[in-house]
């Protein structure tokens, strides 16, 4: 059998096409063109023109919809049978899926079901030296480490999470083709009942992951009494705030916005660290941030390693005139 293409399957988010989706295609979209192959999107779900269409706009070549009231929302058995069938019609050689709640179960199941290899949670893709074979990279060892895994099944899959990739540059002049794939579908294939979405606390109140401006602290700060430096920063750029493990472990901030391979990835336009030192596992949640301004009085410190630009010195005298400064500018 000849396997060939990229499957990207999409999530909607709020309605829209997820900004992860948009990451993966991003992701797809350079990998296909080291391989010589294409993107295909899987649009799955009811009232999902608009999805495919950003689908196209963000680096697709090709979406396949399949539309139907069945799949309105996500139930495990209606949309492993569609993932299913689009894998046994159009032999994608990788799959990409979304290391969300719906994309894991989804992806667990797809994989069990066709007896074929999955890599949970890759924090990054990429070829081997010949461009032959796809190495899936995720974490291991609680984060301490970095396995790059083979998957000798076909199509390959991995789960991917937010702010791994970058998407590409939204261009809605691009066109591509939309194919729309019926697949037959009864109640008996939805066991579960979709009753309400409720969205946890806070989960809208921090939204790191889409913040264009991170101020984050570490325990450069000394103790929580000194994390205002970094909120009143934040203040006045209108930035989200983030911290180091270390800095939650000893609950001065709450975990929610603990950034690195156990917290969130972030990738804004503009990454100021505060006394962080620069930990694999904090970086491996920023390095892909646009610009990234470390402060920190070691000059040795490993986080001068992926800033663009470091400050090297005390952050107890550089944050607060630099705070300064600013609140004079907005004023
Ligand atoms: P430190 O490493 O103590 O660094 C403090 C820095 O502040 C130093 O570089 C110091 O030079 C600087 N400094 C001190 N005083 C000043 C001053 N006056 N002015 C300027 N600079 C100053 N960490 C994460 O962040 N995210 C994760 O998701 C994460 N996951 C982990 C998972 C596992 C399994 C493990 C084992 C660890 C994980 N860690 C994670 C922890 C990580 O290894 C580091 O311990 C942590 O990132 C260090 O935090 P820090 O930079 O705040 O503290």
């Amino acid at each position: 059998m000849e396997y060939r293409d990229i499957l990207v399957v999409l999530e909607k988010e709020d309605g829209v096409i997820s900004p992860l989706s948009t990451e993966m295609l991003g992701r797809a979209k350079y990998l296909a063109s080291e391989l010589n192959q294409n993107v295909i999107a899987l649009s799955i779900g009811e009232n999902i023109s608009e999805m495919s269409k950003e689908a196209i706009y963000f680096g697709a070549d090709k979406v396949v919809e399949v539309g139907n009231k069945i799949l309105e929302n996500y139930t495990t058995l209606a949309y492993t049978k569609v993932l299913d069938f689009i894998l046994d019609k159009y032999l994608p050689l990788a799959v990409f899926i979304a290391a969300t709640p719906n994309g894991r179960d989804l992806g667990g199941r797809i994989s069990a079901r066709r007896k074929i290899g999955l890599v949970a949670d890759c924090i990054d893709i990429v070829l081997t030296d010949d461009k032959k074979e796809i190495k899936w990279i995720r974490p291991t060892f609680d984060g301490q480490l970095y396995a790059d895994i083979r998957i000798s099944t076909k199509p390959e899959i991995g789960t991917i999470g937010e702010g791994a990739f970058r998407p590409l540059k939204r261009d809605d002049t691009k066109s591509g083709e939309i194919v729309k794939e019926e697949v037959s579908l009864s109640s008996e294939d939805v066991l579960t009942v979709f009753l309400e979405q409720i969205k946890s606390d806070g989960e809208k109140e921090v939204s790191l992951t889409d913040a264009k401006i991170i101020v984050a602290g570490g325990m450069g700060l000394g103790e929580k009494e000194n994390w205002h430096l970094v909120t009143d920063l934040a203040h006045e750029l209108g930035a989200e705030v983030g911290a180091t493990k270390d800095v939650v472990d000893l609950d001065w901030v709450p975990y929610k916005i603990q950034i690195g391979a156990t917290g969130v990835r972030v990738s804004p336009k503009l990454y100021i660290a505060v006394g962080i030192s620069g930990a694999i596992q904090h970086t491996a949640g920023m390095k892909t941030s646009d610009l990234i301004i470390a402060i920190n009085n070691n000059p040795e410190a490993p986080i001068f390693k992926v800033a663009h630009y470091g400050v090297v010195g005390d952050l107890f005298e550089i944050v607060p005139r630099l705070t300064e400064k600013i609140r004079e500018i907005n004023n």
